[in-house]
């Protein structure tokens, strides 16, 4: 082993007959797990760490070179299980003050703990969902002694100690905790496990151990089946369905079954081409492929339009595409009488989206798309969730005016975090929203600049 500059290390308690007892027991030498009576890091003291790892000059030999990138990935599994630790401190004390003021909940009349996921992903620049889950696998972590030891010594990334995390979070803690013994006891056998490996060994593991629950566990999973839609490299998009093993694998078999039949008649297209035709076909009820309707809300400049300009447009749903993609496809729907072209106009000095005022509780439908259209997805920073709600940024209550200078679309996990104890939204006269959380941490959400405004 190299050293890796003595930040934290793992020792075993060895008992009279020199037997190692599994039992890993965390030392630090700078961050102190107790009340704050040993040596500690403030994050200042990080941020001077920061500096000097920053400029640390190129080693000398390639040997030494290796050793200083496994020394720095060491580095970060160390400090991802330092946050796990600090963000299940953070959770509790929030959940104690919640306690404490009992009438103190959220919308849905529980505790908020997605206010308390939504903090710990502003700081850690994720997603709320993303934060829900990093909440998620700290707790886990703390019935998962073994598992912690490996993650906080650098044998095992966030991402595989998360993997262990949720391949266990069905079991009862003693169950759990075997399962943590046997894989992560040894952190000798840990090491060199690639990802799926550890999976399977956790599955395997757990399988054996309670097959009852992972059976309620297929159940519940069933329950989350979906379909999501992102965008994929050069202008194409993955649609993917998360389904029931059975569905998935006889719908797969139907496309290929289609494109044999087709590749049979002669069709020069490829298998790959023939499925993922059948599907759009099938999914929208057309004939073909191509003569999907444009059903989809296209934002662009009238140069774009007219060809003038070589601005890319923004397509809802997914993001920013070409100009002649996007005049192919108004093209294409206008053939078929099913173009829907929204007009849009930008302030000319500022290039902002105009606004429109109303004095109704309830943004009008028009301000609503208009909203949507602006912001694309969920005004919080990092969260790229499509928008659900409308939301009011000062409340209506709080007299907050139903204008789209106070309007902005949050995702229905942002809407309900929002309405927690302690969270503070304030629109700003360029469009911008300051947001405060209830640590008094401050972000700033600016919308997308739209097309026509560079
Ligand atoms: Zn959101």
């Amino acid at each position: 082993m190299f050293d890796v500059g003595s930040t934290l290390e793992i020792t075993r308690r060895a008992d009279a007959a020199g037997e190692v007892d599994s039992t890993p027991v965390l030392q630090t030498r700078m961050i102190d797990a107790g009340g704050g009576s040993g040596p500690g890091i403030t994050p200042d003291a990080l941020a001077t760490v920061r500096e000097r790892l920053a400029s640390t000059p190129d080693p000398h030999t390639d040997a030494e070179r290796i050793d200083l990138v496994r020394a720095l990935e060491d580095l970060k599994n160390t400090a991802s299980a330092v946050q796990a630790r600090v963000t299940v401190a953070f959770a509790e004390s929030q959940e104690a003050a919640q306690a404490a003021r009992r009438r103190d909940v959220d919308e849905l009349g529980k505790p908020g703990p997605k206010s308390i996921a939504a903090q710990i992903a502003l700081a850690r620049r994720e997603s709320p969902h993303r934060g829900q889950r990093l909440v998620g696998l700290a707790r886990g972590l703390t019935q998962m002694p073994h598992t912690s030891a490996a993650l906080a010594a650098g044998v095992l990334t966030e991402h595989r100690a998360s993997v262990l995390v949720t391949e266990t979070n069905h079991l009862t803690a003693e169950d759990r905790a075997v399962v943590d013994s046997r894989i992560a006891g040894d952190l000798d056998d840990l090491d060199g496990l690639g990802t799926r490996a550890l999976v399977s060994k956790a599955r395997q593991i757990a399988y054996e151990l309670d097959p009852e629950a992972a059976v309620d566990r297929t159940r519940r999973a069933e329950g989350e089946r979906c379909v999501t839609l992102r965008p994929a490299p050069d202008t194409m998009a993955y649609l993917t369905a998360l389904l029931p093993v059975a569905q998935g694998v006889s719908a797969y078999a139907a496309l290929v079954r289609a494109a044999d039949q087709q590749r049979v008649t002669g069709d020069p297209r490829s298998r790959g081409q023939v499925m993922a035709d059948t599907l759009v076909a099938r999914l929208t009820g057309r004939e073909s492929a191509d003569a999907t309707p444009v059903e989809i809300n296209l934002l662009l400049t009238d140069a774009t339009m007219l060809s003038t300009s070589e601005e890319p447009a923004q397509l809802g749903g997914h993001g920013p595409i070409p100009a002649p993609l996007a005049r192919r496809l108004i093209s294409t729907a206008a053939t078929q009488a099913e173009a829907w072209l929204r007009r849009v106009y930008a302030d000319p000095e500022t290039g902002q989206l105009v606004t429109m005022e109303s004095r109704r509780r309830a943004f009008t439908k028009t301000q609503a798309e208009f909203l949507g259209l602006r912001d694309r997805t969920c005004r919080t920073p990092y969260c790229d969730a499509p928008i659900r709600h409308v939301d009011h940024v000062t409340a209506h209550a709080a007299d907050g005016s139903t204008s789209l200078t106070n309007g902005q679309g949050l995702c229905e996990a942002c809407n309900h975090a929002k309405r927690a104890r302690g969270w503070r939204h304030t629109a700003l006269p360029d469009g911008s929203v300051n947001l405060t959380t209830p640590t008094g941490h401050r972000h700033r959400s600016r919308a997308p600049a739209p097309p026509g405004s560079a």
